[in-house]
């Protein structure tokens, strides 16, 4: 019996470079040079040439890697970096993005325009979109998630991971828990009918937590935490590759966290916005695993770091307004009628939620 091509098995792309640890930074040229990559366009965020020392550049002149362009990214218009890419040398062998999301996402779509190598370097773990087979890009003046490939190489230098501020760490945590209430969600969704499961997809976002929360100590500042949290984004990116869609990583808790961008005068960094959604779409699925939610957020100190800067209560009651209605016949629990109410009800009376929503 043949199987239609839809159920046949499925390939997807992976990291062929994959270096995470202590001063890799500099010996991104040997990495680059052993795979005979010895001409890139570089592409690095804003202040972030001072974070990486010169150290990163003598890795790659010794290597015999030469920049052939570099650009500090400000912007992320679609436009542009298509002109930008495509004005790029002929000899350009790879695209190398350096930096926290911007960087990342002008340097990986200007690759996947370009069908060249991409090599992330991403310097902080605020988000999982490091190794995610989208860009989150400007495209006529708003924001959206396009299509572009997983990276070829991903570095991670935990040497300057290390010099994160808390912020950017507790993001990264905010948008790790999100697979518990994602996961909920793209289950409910195929029982409604008209989305496909992938077991093994949801297998690898469910062990992307695992790597992060049964193996150890919840102190953030440790190595082996951010070893482990770097571990985790990067598995929670890909299973969005095998899933072909955002699904194992991104639910309910997403869209709340759209909606805070749209409403809040100052929104909070994704992962900080996706973390409590988590929590308060947890409450709202009567999730199995309410209760890891709570003891990471709790434990990791990241629910007592929202709680000295809360949100708002009235921007996070418009938030929860807009949400549901953010991705057309897109199902989460936000799409159930009562949810809103029990949304209101939960902020009225649930202590965890009183201390960071006021
Ligand atoms: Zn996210």
């Amino acid at each position: 019996m043949r199987l239609s091509q839809s159920y046949s098995n499925k390939q997807i792309d992976v990291p062929y470079l994959l270096k995470i640890g202590a001063g890799k930074l500099a010996k991104t040229g040997k990495y680059l040079s052993d795979k005979e990559l010895k001409n890139i366009a570089l592409f690095s965020g804003e202040g972030i040439e001072k974070i990486i020392g010169a150290s990163f550049f003598e890795g790659l002149d010794v290597s015999g890697v030469n920049v052939l362009f570099k650009q500090t990214v400000a912007d992320i218009d679609l436009e542009e970096i298509a002109h930008t890419a495509f004005s790029l040398s002929p000899s350009v062998e790879a695209v190398l993005g350096i930096g926290g999301g911007k960087a990342l996402d002008f340097a990986k779509y200007a690759a996947y325009l370009l069908k060249l190598p991409y090599i992330a370097v991403p310097t902080v773990m605020s988000n999982d979109g490091f190794c995610s087979p989208s860009s989150s890009l400007t495209v006529s003046g708003k924001r959206k998630s396009v299509k572009s490939g997983i990276p070829f190489g991903v570095i991670i230098d935990l040497d300057i991971i290390k010099e994160n501020p808390d912020m950017f760490l507790y993001s990264g945590i905010g948008d790790m828990v999100s697979k518990i209430t994602a996961l909920r969600d793209w289950k409910d969704a195929v029982r409604k009918g008209g989305e496909r499961y992938n077991d093994f997809a949801a297998l690898m976002a469910y062990n992307s937590l695992d790597i992060l929360f049964l193996k150890h100590s919840f102190d953030i500042r440790s190595t082996e935490f951010q070893r482990s949290l770097a571990n985790s984004l990067l598995m929670s990116g890909l299973a969005m590759e095998m899933a072909g869609s955002s699904r194992p990583a991104s639910g309910s808790e997403h869209l709340i966290s759209h909606a805070l961008d749209a409403v809040c005068v100052r929104p909070k960094a994704h992962g900080i916005q996706v973390g409590v959604a988590t929590y308060l779409c947890a409450l709202l699925q009567g999730n199995d695993n309410l209760s890891d939610v709570k003891s990471v957020l709790s434990h990791t100190g990241f629910w007592n770091f929202i709680a000295q800067n809360p949100f708002d209560r009235k921007e996070f009651e418009r938030a929860l307004e807009t949400a549901p209605s953010i991705k057309k016949e897109f199902y989460t629990i936000l799409s159930e009628p009562d949810s809103l109410a029990k949304a209101m009800t939960f902020l009225d009376t649930d202590e965890m939620l009183q201390k960071v929503v006021r």
